[in-house]
């Protein structure tokens, strides 16, 4: 897989251009911002890193996490996705217009690694399977194809994706997680793909998604990693990091300090990514003047497919991919 497969140059740049041009509109005042906490450790303790479109970012020094701070409020956050011009570019082009791309070379292998890692473990029956944020529900639709679930169930709290997993069979509460209240639902599996980088309080989302698990069940989240190649390489220069809808980098360390905090045990964290130098290969394209490390443009410049596909298995087998996928189990 490659990046523009999924994000079309194009496409993507208009898309972060409208973002550029929402923060102006939603976030050129900075009332109501609020100061936290490194949002993996809980430190108080970090520098600004850099700023970014008005956004500051600050490093954790205690666990080296990335993270805007001051930031939106909860319900500043949520009247930006719900009228922004970048929200609505997503779902109107960005994402029908890669929607077969993304099935196809997201949704259906990562159904099939879920499935599969999930085959595994001990899970509590009767099987089910809740996706927060579930989307158009396409990875729901996938995994139910293997049988393994005897429930698929979505948390998608707007009207027109909600209504999307309707028409698919999926059973759907149209709220936010945090919403549901205790014993409305109780899940196997309660998983989330690329959700928790948005969010303003991830100690309370996990929480949420905590609530909604049987004893002995299991909770998997994806996000984005603080202790990744392509972030750490490009910093303030990554796409990734766009405010105001990604905001928290957490490195291994603070996701360990995360789900201590909140009661769950590891299984396994690992990091899949397939993106990394790939991503910086076309940084490097883009910006003729983007300063990398030597050894990383020795590497791009000098080296073939084959060896770039190597050092990606590489950053894969040791936890230094960006993109980063956590196992939990709720005791
Ligand atoms: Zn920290």
């Amino acid at each position: 897989m490659k990046e523009f497969e999924i994000r079309p140059r194009k496409l993507f740049s208009e898309y972060l251009e409208l973002s550029k041009r929402d923060i102006n509109i939603f976030f050129s005042d900075h009332t109501g911002f609020k100061i936290i906490n490194c949002p993996g450790c809980k430190s108080d303790n970090s520098q600004i890193a850099f700023i970014k479109h008005g956004f500051t970012y600050k490093k954790c020094i205690d666990c080296s996490t990335l993270f805007a701070s001051p930031r939106p409020s909860s319900e500043m956050i949520s009247d930006f996705y719900r009228r922004s011009e970048s929200s609505k570019f997503w779902a109107e082009h960005f994402y029908p217009e890669t929607a077969d791309a993304r099935r196809e070379m997201i949704f259906k292998p990562r159904a099939e690694i879920i499935n599969t890692l999930l085959s595994e473990l001990n899970i509590p029956e009767p099987r089910s399977i809740v996706d927060v944020g579930a989307g158009y529900g396409i990875f729901l639709e996938e995994i139910r194809k293997y049988g393994f679930f005897k429930d698929v169930i979505a948390i998608e709290p707007n009207k027109d994706l909600a209504e999307c997993c309707r028409k698919k069979d999926i059973t759907v509460f149209e709220n936010a997680v945090e919403d549901i209240k205790d014993d409305e639902l109780k899940a196997s599996v309660v998983c989330s793909f690329e959700v928790f980088e948005h969010l303003y309080d991830p100690d309370n989302f996990i929480m949420s998604m905590k609530k909604l698990l049987k004893p002995g069940g299991i909770l998997l989240f994806t996000t984005l990693t603080y202790s990744g190649f392509d972030l750490l390489v490009l910093g303030k220069n990554s796409k990734s990091i766009s405010p105001p809808h990604h905001i928290n980098f957490l490195t291994i360390e603070g996701i360990r300090a995360l789900i201590n905090r909140c009661g769950l045990t590891e299984v396994l964290i690992e990091t899949p990514g397939k993106l990394d130098l790939d991503i910086v290969k076309n940084m490097y394209d883009e910006i003729p003047d983007l300063k990398l490390p030597e050894f990383i443009e020795y590497l791009i410049k000098n080296r073939d497919g084959e060896t770039h596909n190597e050092f990606q298995k590489f950053l894969q087998k040791n936890n230094l991919s960006s993109h980063i996928r956590v196992i939990t189990r709720n005791n």
